[in-house]
């Protein structure tokens, strides 16, 4: 039986949101989206240096469920860097950490209340 995919726990949202080469025009550009739970596999393991049972663990996901989305991840980024496309982070199956969130790794500013008002 297969088990409905749980959201992954992030603690907060990118800062940025669009990366592209300088000097081109965007809309010129294949666009590659990085979905927000992907982003924060991501970050947890190539910028503050998480293993992936540490990743999984903060992220509520199976390890191999980590390893998958960071692969996946990294293929993205390199493909954007290497052949100069645009990269959007939005989107994802995720949900914001709750205030009393152990070790939390807020280096974002959180955005709930944003999110909770639904009108954009
Ligand atoms: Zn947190």
């Amino acid at each position: 039986m297969a088990r409905p995919n749980k959201p992954r726990v992030i603690c907060g949202l990118p800062e940025y949101h669009m990366f592209g080469p300088k000097g081109r025009r965007a809309n010129t550009l294949e666009k590659v989206v990085l979905l927000i739970d992907e982003y924060e596999i991501f970050r947890l393991m190539d910028h503050l240096g998480f293993t992936q049972e540490e990743t999984a663990k903060q992220v509520g996901v199976a390890r191999t469920t980590v390893q998958r989305v960071y692969m996946n991840a990294r293929k993205k980024i390199a493909d954007v860097i290497v052949t100069g496309k645009i990269l959007v982070i939005e989107g994802g199956d995720y949900v914001v950490c709750d205030d009393d969130c152990e070790e939390c790794l807020r280096p974002l500013r959180k955005n709930r209340k944003r999110r909770q008002g639904g009108r954009e």
